[in-house]
């Protein structure tokens, strides 16, 4: 009998992936676990010989087994949404078992560790610089500056700091990363060492990912002796979103409070530990060891439009029918990943509205899905690809809910360093209500004497529109970091599009 091969991404396991393996080994088949293929409307997916079926329950696997599923979706490396991927940074995606020296060899790992051992710092630094390779955490930052600031910097100490606080909502790449590939993590940490001369890593991970804490620790002991003597380490937050923002991150790492620091200093002079540091999300370290296979810089560089080099894993999520990860080269519009790729809204509803890159990226009209996923391109349009996240939102969606809640979520993220932010946020949503309450009367808290520079007079719900206008352009220009900064991103979308759903006339 065939390997029955399920995954064990924590996805799949959410899907029932366990109980459909032990329902498998139960039938008297060999079942082996191994990474996801990114599917994730067919997990759990069964894949016997090249053949998927999904999505499967153990109820389905005498079918399966005799071959007369309906369950068939043919060979998964030839299915539509494979077949037209052009992965690079997720080339194992359920291919490989996570975990598996053998299997992670086999399909050329280590290649990019062992070449540029030959090639020493300046050569590597180059070949990173060349890619074009930029952070993809979200500010997208060329990952060779940063490096070649870190390598020309005075001290002997530095460190590589991956940041898997991966908190968007939508987003799942890193996840499936670190529990798919931990060996491709652990890779590129290591390059990143040998090029700016830091012997010592980190892993920051979200402790609500305790799969890929375990992948990741399971990684670094079985790869040890091959990446000496690099040394890696795994550090758990606690799930703050704002420890995704590098600065606040290091604060966390070293043990304190999740505060966002001034800059400068940069991390890249001043980071962990006061020392030099990289600091880079894991789908850039996790692109690093292709690029430093033979030819796989000038590959890289030849992907992609502009200043955005190579390809993205974007992740396809909310109401979606087609919902996963599917990594091509910048470029491709909005509206084709959203309606060809991901088939529309899983409601058969129409498309109203997508959110890119996170709870602080703009909501997008269904008329700007000619964008091409380009980091300048969505710049322009004032909005962000971020993690490269989509979710997409049917009609029944309401706006004035969505950008009341980027207010909501803000507030209840804020480190509360800096006041545009910390005060903002929760001002923003009250200002949200009273315009969809139709603007607001003066009330006692105004009547109260101290409150004597206070405008008493009822305000309209075009005073209000003015106000939030105001709030954030402040929170845009003010605030320290991005948490605040971003937040004015899907708030004003949300009110240029749909008026409506703030009770507000449409502007001709
Ligand atoms: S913008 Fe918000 S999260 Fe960022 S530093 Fe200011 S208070 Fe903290």
């Amino acid at each position: 009998m065939s390997v029955v091969r399920i995954s064990d991404d924590s996805l799949a396991k959410a899907c029932g992936a366990d109980a459909l393996a032990a329902a498998f080994e139960k039938a008297g088949a060999t079942v082996e676990r191994v990474s996801s293929w990114g599917m994730h409307w067919l997990e759990p997916l069964v894949e016997i010989g090249g053949r998927g079926f999904g999505p499967a329950t153990p109820g389905d696997v005498d079918a399966i087994l005799d071959g007369s599923s309906a369950l068939d979706i043919g060979t998964i490396a030839e299915h539509p949404f494979i077949a037209g991927q052009q992965r690079l940074t997720f080339a194992r995606a359920g291919l490989t078992r996570p975990l598996s020296l053998e299997d992670y060899a086999a399909t050329g790992g280590w290649a990019g560790f062992e070449r540029a051992k030959g090639l020493g710092s300046e050569k590597i630094l180059e070949e990173v610089t060349q890619s074009g390779l930029r952070g993809r955490g979200g500010a997208g930052f060329p990952a060779g500056i940063k490096w070649q600031t870190v390598a020309r910097a005075a001290g002997e100490e530095k460190y590589i700091v991956c940041n898997a606080d991966e908190g968007d909502s939508g987003t799942f790449a890193d996840r499936m990363l670190m529990e798919g590939d931990p060996f491709a993590l652990v890779e590129g940490m290591a390059i990143a060492g040998l090029a700016v001369g830091a012997g010592h890593g980190f892993i920051y991970l979200r402790s609500e990912y305790p799969d890929a804490i375990a992948k990741m620790e399971g990684a670094i002991a079985l790869s040890a002796e091959i990446v000496a003597p690099f040394k890696l380490e795994v550090r758990v937050g606690a799930g703050a979103y704002v420890c995704g923002e590098e600065t606040s991150l290091l604060n966390s790492l070293e043990g304190k409070r999740g505060e966002v620091r001034a800059k400068p200093p940069l991390p890249a002079l001043e980071g962990a530990f006061g020392k030099p540091t990289v600091v880079n999300n894991v789908l850039t370290l996790a692109a690093v060891p292709h690029i430093l296979a033979e030819g796989g810089a000038s590959l890289y560089e030849s992907l992609g439009i502009d200043r955005s080099k190579g390809t993205m894993p974007v992740q396809l999520a909310g109401n979606i029918r087609h919902g996963g990860l599917y990594e091509t080269a910048f470029g491709i519009s909005l509206g084709t990943l959203v309606n060809d790729i991901g088939g529309g809204t899983e409601s058969g509803r129409p498309v109203k509205a997508v959110q890119v890159g996170g709870p602080l990226g703009a909501y997008m009209h269904p008329d700007r899905f000619d964008l091409p996923f380009d980091y300048e391109a969505f710049t322009a349009a004032e909005s962000l690809i971020g993690h490269g996240g989509i979710t997409v939102f049917d009609e029944t969606a309401d706006m004035g809910a969505m950008a009341r809640f980027a207010f909501e979520f803000c507030a209840a993220e804020s480190c509360g360093k800096c006041t545009p932010c910390r005060i903002g946020a929760v001002r923003g949503a009250e200002l949200i209500d009273r315009i969809r309450d139709g603007g607001r009367v003066r009330d006692r808290i105004e009547l109260a004497p101290q409150m004597h520079n206070t405008k008493t007079a009822a305000r309209s719900q075009e005073d209000e529109v003015q106000l939030v206008e105001d709030l954030c352009e402040v929170m845009r220009d003010g605030s320290l970091c991005a948490l605040g900064g971003f937040t004015p991103f899907p708030v004003m979308s949300a009110m240029r599009h749909w008026p409506e759903d703030f009770g507000l006339e449409r502007k001709v």
